[in-house]
């Protein structure tokens, strides 16, 4: 039963039989064919059959939007242009594994110099031709594996439009070798709650074989004893009990009221995120919405999102971020593409101030959003890191008509000056994600560093309290938005430590709602003096739990 360690995301337990990720396809040999070109041709031709049936059956299966995106990938595979240039090649001499190669290529080349939409779908196009190609050789596709019934998928890292596709009546769980908690892979599994291990380095995993998947203690186990399965089946039973559990306000065993908030990137996901219980959102991370944009987007157009967000939780908390752009989210009309370390660079807040007048429209959009809704609208600012930005953010914002203003504490300064930043601001919200990347040193992305970002280093949890401190002192509201809140057992300590409100992406509300339940405050208060007092996030996890 080896076991293989890595950063679990979520709190799910899943088993069932490996099917590997396949690796890229080695580039066709330029060897001239020895076969005739009709030969070759019939090939290719019953090859892009067969890859177009299958994109569109996968396209029937997967519905939605990626049904468009597989059934435009299966008219390019039938394309006649394309098919003529392959048979010009074939004409040639080449075979048609080469002939595929290079018209796909040269294909794309020109889908990349028209550039905008059709730029984009060249990526779509060498994917197409791997698959040709794939058959060709009669080898299995590079790409998710679709072995024909549920199962475990073992990946080196997942890419956005492998996990778009992803069916989840097919996937168990997902383990990825490289990739931290924030990694594009594990965001997805939040979302989508999908139970995963990433990160776990070298993972010695053979097609079929047995695994349990244990995010809960980050743990993926290779052929399991009976007994084991039998744990890991309790266990998944009991989560299910716990997603069916009656939707309630987040509250303590005692009663203490902690409002759970979601954590959206548009207002597409409102609707879902009420559904499963979000009592408002904590943190709306506006800069998803323009990530594609070149250009400023314009008052008229933001505040129409604004809106959205707004109505959709009338009545409701609504915390919206301004821009955060930077580092892993740059947006091209805001941050400089040339700083060397832009994790360290003019990034949140700071890119807001450079450029004012992107800062003045999103509050404009903001503030009129707002006059035309019901919502409790609160407005943050991102990475903010000194008093100075705290004052310049919150009498930027108040002259442009919004009410609640408040600043993000995710830099360890902000942490450490919370007293003094909490005599302007309203509120904080600590982003754990960003506050832990800063405070250990290690980057959020890196998979080699992802031991040294855990939310539960006592480093960060005495820096938290800090904030709370700081909030109690001056009477003011201190929540916390990061991933942090996401895990129930760390929620519990949050709440210990006097944090009052909890945001996280919606797939976790069941869980920590569940588990909010099960403590009052003064074992909230007790859990977390004990978190506290370790020297590493390991020794705060077993003292909690040891408290608990
Ligand atoms: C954070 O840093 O914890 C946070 C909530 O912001 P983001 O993850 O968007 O950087
Ligand atoms: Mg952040």
């Amino acid at each position: 039963m080896p076991e293989i360690h890595g950063t679990g995301i979520g709190q799910g337990v899943a088993q069932g039989p490996v099917a590997r990720m396949a690796a890229g396809l080695a580039p066709p040999s330029e060897a001239p064919s020895t076969r005739t070109p009709d030969e070759e041709k019939a090939s290719v031709a019953e090859a892009v059959a067969a890859v177009a049936a299958e994109l569109n059956a996968r396209g029937e299966r997967a519905g939605g939007s990626a049904r468009d995106v597989l059934e435009a990938q299966a008219m390019m595979a039938e394309d006649p242009t394309l098919e003529e240039t392959v048979h010009a090649r074939i004409d040639q001499g080449a075979t048609g594994e080469h002939a595929v190669h290079t018209a796909f290529a040269e294909f794309a080349e020109q889908l990349v110099a028209l550039g905008g939409y059709l730029g984009e779908r060249a990526a779509d196009l060498a994917d197409v031709a791997q698959r040709v190609i794939a058959h060709l050789r009669g080898v299995a596709a590079p790409g998710v594996p679709e072995p024909g019934h549920p199962f475990v998928l073992v990946a080196t890292d997942l890419a956005p439009a492998d996990t778009a596709l992803l069916d989840l009546d097919q996937v168990l769980a997902v383990v990825t070798t490289e990739g931290g908690p924030t990694s594009h892979t594990a965001i997805l599994a939040r979302e989508k709650g999908i139970v995963a291990v990433v990160g776990t380095g070298q993972a010695d995993l053979a097609d079929g074989q047995a695994v349990i998947v244990d995010a809960e203690n980050g743990l993926v186990i290779a052929d399991p004893t009976d007994a084991q399965l039998a744990d890991a089946a309790a266990r998944a039973a009991d989560r299910a009990a716990v997603a069916n559990a009656p939707i309630t306000p987040g509250a303590l065993a005692d009663g203490t009221a902690v409002p759970l908030l979601a954590n959206l990137g548009s207002p597409e996901g409102a609707a879902e995120a009420i559904a499963l219980g979000a009592e408002g959102v904590g943190l709306f991370r506006t800069e998803f919405l323009f990530l594609s944009s070149e250009e400023a987007p314009s008052v008229e157009s933001q505040k129409s999102s604004y809106r959205q967000m707004l109505e959709a939780f009338a009545g409701r908390k609504v915390v919206v971020r301004a821009l955060d752009a930077g580092a892993d989210k740059p947006l091209p009309f805001l941050t400089d593409a040339d700083e060397e370390n832009p994790a360290l660079g003019r990034r949140g807040i700071r890119a807001l101030q450079h450029r004012e007048n992107v800062l003045r429209d999103q509050l404009t959009a903001l503030a009129q959003a707002d006059a035309e809704t019901d919502a409790d609208l609160w407005v943050m600012a991102p990475m903010v890191a000194t008093v100075d930005e705290t004052e310049y953010f919150t009498a930027l914002a108040k002259e442009l008509g919004l009410k609640t203003v408040g600043v993000m504490v995710e830099v360890p300064s902000s942490a450490v000056l919370a007293e003094e930043i909490l005599r302007t601001a309203d509120f904080a919200s600590i982003g754990t994600n960003d506050l832990v990347q800063y405070t250990m040193a290690a980057d959020r992305l890196l998979g080699s560093v992802a031991h040294l970002q855990s939310p539960w280093h006592p480093a960060a949890l005495r820096l938290i309290k800090m904030v709370a401190d700081g909030g109690a002192a001056n009477g003011k509201p201190v929540g916390v938005c990061g991933e942090a809140a996401a895990d129930p057992l760390l929620a519990v300590v949050l709440v210990g430590l006097g944090v009052q409100s909890l945001s996280m992406s919606p797939s976790a509300l069941a869980d920590v709602r569940a588990e909010l339940l099960t403590r009052t405050l003064d074992d909230a208060k007790r859990i977390a003096e004990a978190a506290l007092r370790t020297a590493n996030a390991d020794a705060a996890k077993t003292a909690a739990r040891g408290a608990a």
